[in-house]
């Protein structure tokens, strides 16, 4: 296994009774540690580097404290967990890795809320486009979380150098995401259409994509897409490895950045699925 993971024990020191919890991501680490994966430990983003992304207005408030929603509570110092896991997505562009922190990102819009969306979903920063934006790179974001992420397509709407890809669950929080606008690519799917649907139509978006104005993949990787969990499509943990073959086979640079997915075991054993099939691992 050569992708290494990029985690810190400090991502786990927030929110305790929210289903964004710690719990998701620390018994993945312990299952990703039981099977031999190698650990990076990441830096904490600039505010520099969060600002190739959001307004000052934002960060200021994020810093402060003054950011809270219904879904997205305002944790003491939520700006310096947010940093760390952006630093995260910075760490794992750089080596080709897989960011495993909390919290997510793909939410986070330029100034909070995206695309008139009332609420944050879990996030504060947006990882994956803090670390598009640092490479600046001609980039596919493919965005396999079960929500659409909505701050991802905010962000980078009209961005020549980027391309979005989203499959996720419609009708379903945050209600965005229902067609395609110029390059962002979106495909809703219904609940639980399962393995052959989802597979079928991330095979007709990668078909859509100019991959020669493509010099890095850079997964949003959400695992609620998982049966039974937040917006389930009905996948199951032999469903990633077929999305990381996919993923292998574009034959890219690419990097992860975990976004969603509520069960910390269940999480372990399909990043584990993904990578090895993105490794070409049995
Ligand atoms: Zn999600």
């Amino acid at each position: 296994m050569n992708t290494r993971i990029v985690f810190s024990e400090k991502c786990l020191g927030y929110g305790g009774f929210h289903i964004e919890g710690p719990q998701r991501v620390k018994i993945a680490h312990e299952v990703l540690k039981e099977k031999g994966y190698e650990f990076l430990e990441p830096e904490a983003a600039s505010e520099e580097d969060l600002l190739r992304v959001h307004d000052h207005e934002y960060i200021w408030n994020l810093k402060k404290g003054l950011v809270e929603d219904p879904d997205t509570p305002a944790y003491e110092n939520i700006y310096e967990f947010a940093r760390l896991s952006a630093g995260g997505a910075l760490l794992a562009a750089k080596v080709n890795g897989f960011s495993l922190t909390r919290p997510p990102g793909h939410h986070a819009g330029r100034s909070g809320a995206a695309l008139g969306v009332y609420t944050r979903g879990f996030c504060y920063v947006n990882n994956i486009a803090v670390a598009v934006k640092a490479l600046g790179k001609q980039a596919l974001i493919l965005d396999v979380d079960g929500h659409h992420g909505n701050g991802t397509q905010e962000i980078f709407q009209g961005d020549e150098k980027v391309t979005y890809v989203s499959l996720h669950r419609f009708p379903h929080y945050p209600g965005t995401g229902l067609a395609s606008e110029g390059n962002c690519l979106n495909f809703p799917l219904p609940a639980d259409c399962g393995e052959g649907v989802f597979l079928e139509t991330l095979d007709r978006a990668l078909g859509m994509v100019d991959l020669g104005n493509v010099e890095v993949v850079a997964v949003s990787a959400g695992f609620d897409t998982h049966k039974g969990d937040l917006a389930s499509l009905g996948l199951t943990e032999k469903s990633y490895g077929k999305i990381g073959f996919r993923i292998r086979a574009l034959r890219k640079p690419a990097f992860f950045v975990l976004e969603g997915g509520y069960k910390g075991e269940q999480n372990g054993n399909d990043i584990d699925q993904l990578l090895r099939g993105f490794e070409g691992r049995p």
